[in-house]
Parts: structure tokens; C-alpha cells; sequence
């Protein structure tokens, strides 16, 4: 998979992408990231790349030209001139608190593209007429606002990278984490078998698979019921209509 990300900010991004799971997967070319300086699209000597919003009121707005050239120049590359893997058109996603609530299923969704294009918003946002012209889909990281759309952007490529088969090592860890089966993961232990006088469960150090397994599932039944009853009721629900 091909991400590209448009910000301000670049150099946000390096240390995110040298390491880790991240900086493994670009090694192993199953991921390639290229992050773009907006200010690269704009055509004054200032780089100039916000404006006093039309009506008044505070803050600076975005304004739309940069963009619009940004994401052209990247959507409409000629094929010769696009990575390996790259041959679709990207998705277009501009991180927006106004967005969709990103979760697994979203994730999931994603990183069946081969290609995506992510615009990260700073001040008041974006000029709307980019959201309305160059993008296809807003996605937001929650209810809450953050001072620019790098650190969703970061978010996203994390969450879609572990879904991309390679870039974690064991499938079966991706395939338990929460949210997978509808329900959340299960409790884990390592050494030391004691802790402070809280010992590991001993079924987990009987050797027998079976039972680990039933333990395990019970386990995240009972972890999704305490920590998260929205997610247990339509758990049960789909198991209720045969899910
Ligand atoms: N005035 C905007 C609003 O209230 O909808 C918020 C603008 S915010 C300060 C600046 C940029 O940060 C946004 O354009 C977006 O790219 C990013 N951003 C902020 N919160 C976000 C969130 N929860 N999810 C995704 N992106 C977010």
C-alpha cells in the first residue's frame, strides 16, 4: 500500500515513520509513506497557505488553491511516474473532527485501498470548496479537536498498517486484538509468575490448549461486559441472530 500525506508540518511525521512496526514495513516495501510540504503547491514568495476567514470572526482559514494543486498533482500523476503498487487513483481523505468516527470496521475498509492520499488541516480548517472538489471521504479520530490533522493522519496509518498481511508478525495477534470478534481482547501475562502476590492464572501455564482457549474467550466476554456494555450488548445481539 501508497500513503501520501499533505501537512505543514512534515517533519511531524519522521520520527513516526523511522520506527517500529512502521519503519519495518516501508523497509520490507509492504508500506510506502511519502509525506509532502504543502507550502511545496503554493505560488507566492511567502508560501503563503491561510487567510482571514470571509465573515470575519478569529482564526485563519486554509486557503484552497495549495491544496487543490497538491492533491491534482498527486491524484493525476502520470502511471510511469507512480510507485510500484500504486496504480489506483488514491482515496482522498481529509482528517476532519467533522468527519466519520474512525473504528475497526473503517479500518478495515481502508486498507483494502491500494492507494491513499490523507490532508491534514491546521487553524480554523480547510476553504470547504477543497473538501468539496478533491475529497472523497472525511474521517475523524473523535469527538474531540486537535490543533491539526497530523497526529489522526499518524493514527490512521498505524491502525491500517497492522491490517496490511506481513507487518505484524504473528496473524493470529492481529486477528485476537479488540473489536475484531466484536468483543474486546482478553488479559495477558508474562513473567515473573508473581507479581506482588497477584498470580498468573494457572490454566494458562497447564499446557492445555483447549482449555486456554475457553479461558480466553470467557475472559473477553467478561472484560467487554465490565469495560465496554455498548460493545457486549451488540455482541450478543449478532450471536442472537445467528452472527
Ligand atoms: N474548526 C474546525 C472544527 O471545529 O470542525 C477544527 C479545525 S482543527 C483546529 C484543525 C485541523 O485539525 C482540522 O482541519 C483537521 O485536519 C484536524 N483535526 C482536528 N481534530 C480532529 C479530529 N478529531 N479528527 C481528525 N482530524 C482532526
Amino acid at each position: 500500500m501508497r500513503v501520501d500525506v499533505l501537512s505543514i508540518f512534515p517533519e511531524m511525521f519522521s520520527g513516526f515513520l523511522d520506527a517500529s512496526l512502521i519503519g519495518r514495513a516501508q523497509t520490507a516495501r509492504r508500506l510506502e509513506i511519502a509525506v509532502h510540504d504543502l507550502r511545496e503547491f503554493t505560488d507566492d514568495r511567502h508560501r503563503t497557505v491561510d487567510d482571514v476567514p470571509y465573515g470575519g470572526g478569529g482564526g485563519m482559514v486554509m486557503t484552497a488553491p495549495p491544496w487543490l494543486r497538491a492533491v491534482r498533482a498527486l491524484t493525476e500523476r502520470p502511471l510511469g511516474e507512480r510507485a510500484p503498487g500504486d496504480g489506483a487513483a488514491p482515496r482522498r481523505i481529509l482528517m476532519s473532527p467533522q468527519g466519520t468516527p474512525l473504528d475497526d470496521a473503517l479500518v478495515r475498509r481502508l486498507a483494502e485501498h491500494s492507494h491513499l492520499l490523507l490532508l491534514c488541516g491546521r487553524y480554523e480548517g480547510i476553504d470547504e470548496r477543497v473538501r468539496e472538489l478533491v475529497v472523497d471521504e472525511e474521517i475523524s479520530i473523535g469527538d474531540y479537536v486537535l490543533s491539526g490533522g497530523e497526529l489522526p493522519a499518524m493514527v490512521l496509518i498505524e491502525a491500517i498498517s497492522r491490517q496490511i498481511p506481513g507487518v505484524v508478525g504473528l496473524p493470529e495477534s492481529v486477528h485476537n486484538d479488540s473489536f475484531r470478534e466484536g468483543l474486546l481482547d482478553c488479559p495477558h501475562y508474562t513473567r515473573p509468575p508473581v507479581v506482588e502476590g497477584l498470580e498468573v492464572p494457572e490454566v494458562l501455564l497447564s499446557g492445555n490448549h483447549a482449555a486456554i482457549a475457553a479461558w480466553r474467550h470467557e475472559r473477553a466476554v467478561e472484560a467487554t461486559r465490565e469495560k465496554r456494555p455498548d460493545l457486549y450488548r451488540r455482541w450478543l445481539e449478532s450471536r442472537r441472530q445467528g452472527g
